[in-house]
Formats: structure tokens, C-alpha cells, sequence
């Protein structure tokens, strides 16, 4: 059979996702049956999720759960709540979610779940309805053995524990291990909610030494400023990194000296925004983008960088702490330009890696400090960047791709291990 020969079309993370798989298909030379299998998800499970208005009335969401591979062990991903999701945009992020966790060699495959909602319309009370039916809805295709889902965008480790709650109550007892990214009083494990952060600033601080810059001397821009986006700019401040620009989905502020980040973070707790912080001027959003830093951590949603803006993209180094931040054409843009991009599968495995530690952790009935999961999270993602850029490096490859033929090149093998039922 021929092998895969990549087709530059991008539209949608979707079609990104299928394009980053085909080059590394290419590079591996796998034929179009194994491009086929890893390009479509194993299982997906579209749910209609009836809510209760707090006013009485019943609003009719939909939800999903797709679930990518499970040639590595049980499927792993988060489930966002956010009114961008779709069905081909969870089936993006499922298949993100197995390379990650291949990479990483954390025992899972790749899932992701999602409900079509802007929970910021919405009170508590009503969250925790939608939370609970959809977790019904999906609970035949969920569990410790299955399929284990963790937080994503909108949803965070108390949506973790009314899931947790929902599937146990279901079963008869406590099923802790259903989900990870829990809060810490019903088994979550110190260190997860900053993880994915954690995680982004060790391989920023390896690929600016790496580009030369020392991390005292370089200027950073943070976009998103989430669950992500807000660790990451407090980390990279203690790491002696100037952060200069700001943004969440409101607007952007920037300082050419530095942002107060402590003085940041009270103004966002108060207000809700960043844009208004006293401590800087105001700046559009996409601008932040183009500035002339060393560092651009877009720590949001998927495709902020693409063939219209990258061209002007002034960073030296990309550490991509969102999933699938950047389009291929974005990618070739900024390769020609010799912009260093860390990729999402590697930037941003902080979380899965911690979520598996809360796993690990759970099973052994054994908790582990806060030092012990820093330091074994610092140790597989450096060792990780080590081992992509090597890969890189010897087979003159991006990192992105080098990553990503890591990973397909460890689900393949695991595949064809297990050979082909039936
Ligand atoms: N949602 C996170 C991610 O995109 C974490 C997933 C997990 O811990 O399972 O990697």
C-alpha cells in the first residue's frame, strides 16, 4: 500500500490534527490502513443533556465523549464546557490526548469530552445538573478500567467531584479512580491543579536555554490567562522571566518592564477581567500575539496562530500550553522563520502526568508530597524535551514532528503488539 502523503488543506483542528498524523505517518512510512485507524476515534458517544432552569423552564444541551485509542491502556482526557465545542473539535483533542499520552509513556490512550455550553450563563446550581447528566449519560462508556476523564476548559476539580459523586452513586460505592483532577478531600493529589502550568515552564525555561537566552534576560507573553495561562505567568515571574503582556479573552494589558502579577491576579479576582488592570496599558487581544518577545505561551483554545498572524509572530520560542494553538500552515510559516515551537503534546502533558500520578497514587492508597509529584513531573517532562529534541535534532525534523512520530510510532507498536481482532 502507498504510503500517506500529507495534504496541506487545515481548515479545523480536525483537519489539523489529520494533517499533523499524515506527516508523521509519512516520515514513518506507515501505510494508509494504519493512517486510517489513528486518524478516526475508537468510539463516540453524542448525548442530549435536558436541563432544569433555575426559572423552571428545561433547555435541551448536547454533549460529547469520543474516545480516540485504547492501545496503550484506558482512554484519559478532559471534558470542557465551552460553546465553541463541537463534535470535530472534541475528536481533535481525543487524538491530541494519545499522543500526549504516548509520549510521556503515561499507560493511557486519548479521549476528550465536551458540552456545548458557556458556563458563565449559567448558576452553580445548574452547573452541577448538567455535570451530573452528562456524566450519566456517558457513564457506560466511563471508568477506571475505560476511560478516565479529568478537567478542561469551564470545568474544574469541583465538576471532578460532583462526576466522581455521580458514577459512584450509580454503582453502589466510592469509585475514586473514575476521574482524576480531583480536589484533594476526596483523592486528588497535591500539585495537580498547577501541574499543567508547572509543566509549560520547564520545557519554556529548556528551550530558551536551548535558543540561548537566559530565562533572567527574556521577555515573555502570555495568552489565556485560565487555569494555564495564570500559573504560567506567576512561574515563569519566579523564574526571573520578564512577563510583559497579559491577555484572556477580554482584551490584553501590557508593561515593557514587567507586569505586577500579584497585583494582576488581585485585579482579576475582583474583577473578573484583565483588561482595566491599572498596572499596564491596554491592548488588543491578537496584538499580544505579535509582539517582539523571546517567549509566546498562548495558553488558550486552538488555532490563535494561523497563516494570517504567523508571519508577523515575533517570539523566538513557542511553548504551546494550549492544544492546538497553531495550524500546519502556521507551522511551516514560523519554521522558515526559525521560531522555535514547542508542541502542545509535550508543552502542555503536565496535567496528564499529574492526573496519572493521582492515579498511581490512588491505587497504592499512598500519597505522595508535593516535592515528590514536583519533582517527578519536572523529571518526565525535562527527559521528555531531552528526547523530542534529540529525535529532532537527528532526523531534522521539527519538534512538533519529531514529537508527534514519538508518539504514533508507540501507539502503532502497541497496535500491532496486540494484533488486529478479529
Ligand atoms: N485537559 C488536560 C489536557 O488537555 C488534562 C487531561 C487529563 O488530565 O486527563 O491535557
Amino acid at each position: 500500500m502507498s504510503t500517506v502523503i500529507p495534504v496541506p488543506t487545515a481548515a479545523t483542528p480536525l483537519q489539523g490534527a489529520r494533517e499533523q498524523l499524515a506527516e508523521a505517518c509519512a516520515v514513518l512510512g506507515y501505510d494508509q490502513g494504519m493512517y486510517q485507524m489513528l486518524a478516526n476515534p475508537r468510539r463516540e458517544v453524542t448525548v442530549s443533556i435536558p436541563l432544569r432552569r433555575d426559572n423552571g423552564t428545561v433547555e435541551l444541551l448536547t454533549g460529547h465523549r469520543v474516545q480516540h485509542n485504547f492501545s496503550r491502556g484506558p482512554a484519559k482526557g478532559g471534558v470542557r464546557f465551552s460553546p465553541a465545542v463541537d463534535l470535530d473539535e472534541v475528536r481533535a483533542l481525543a487524538m491530541w490526548m494519545t499522543w500526549k499520552c504516548a509520549l510521556l509513556d503515561v499507560p493511557y490512550g486519548g479521549a476528550k469530552g465536551g458540552v456545548q455550553i458557556d458556563p458563565r450563563q449559567y448558576s452553580t446550581a445548574e452547573l452541577e445538573r448538567v455535570t451530573r447528566r452528562y456524566t450519566s449519560e456517558i457513564s457506560p462508556v466511563i471508568g477506571p478500567e475505560r476511560d478516565i476523564p479529568a478537567p478542561d476548559i469551564g470545568t474544574d476539580e469541583q465538576t471532578m467531584a460532583w462526576m466522581m459523586d455521580t458514577f459512584s452513586v450509580a454503582r453502589g460505592h466510592t469509585v475514586t479512580g473514575v476521574v482524576t483532577g480531583k480536589p484533594i478531600s476526596v483523592g486528588g493529589s497535591l500539585g495537580r491543579a498547577s501541574a499543567t502550568s508547572r509543566g509549560v515552564v520547564h520545557v519554556a525555561l529548556d528551550a530558551l536555554a536551548h535558543a540561548g537566552i537566559p530565562a533572567t534576560r527574556a521577555r515573555a507573553a502570555v495568552q489565556g490567562y485560565g487555569k494555564v495561562g495564570r500559573d504560567v505567568a506567576t512561574f515563569l515571574d519566579d523564574a526571573g522571566v520578564c512577563v510583559i503582556a497579559v491577555s484572556d479573552q477580554y482584551g490584553a494589558i501590557y508593561a515593557s518592564n514587567g507586569l505586577d502579577l500579584k497585583a494582576l491576579r488581585q485585579h482579576v479576582d475582583a474583577t473578573g477581567q484583565v483588561p482595566g488592570f491599572p498596572g499596564g496599558e491596554a491592548l488588543d487581544g491578537d496584538s499580544l500575539l505579535e509582539l517582539d518577545v523571546d517567549l509566546l505561551v498562548p495558553a488558550a483554545v486552538e488555532s490563535v496562530i494561523r497563516a494570517d498572524n504567523a508571519p508577523r509572530v515575533r517570539a523566538r520560542v513557542i511553548v504551546e500550553g494550549a492544544n492546538g494553538p497553531t495550524t500546519p500552515a502556521a507551522d511551516r510559516i514560523l519554521a522558515d522563520n526559525r521560531v522555535l515551537v514547542v508542541p502542545d503534546i509535550l508543552a502542555n502533558a503536565g496535567g496528564v502526568i499529574v492526573s496519572y500520578f493521582e492515579w498511581v497514587q490512588a491505587n497504592q492508597a499512598y500519597w505522595w508530597s508535593a516535592d515528590d509529584v514536583e519533582s517527578r513531573l519536572a523529571d518526565r517532562m525535562r527527559n521528555t524535551w531531552r528526547r523530542v529534541l534529540d529525535h529532532a535534532t537527528a532526523n531534522h525534523l521539527t519538534l512538533r514532528t519529531a514529537a508527534t512520530c514519538l508518539a504514533v510510532q508507540s501507539v502503532a507498536e502497541a497496535h500491532k503488539i496486540r494484533g488486529l481482532y478479529p
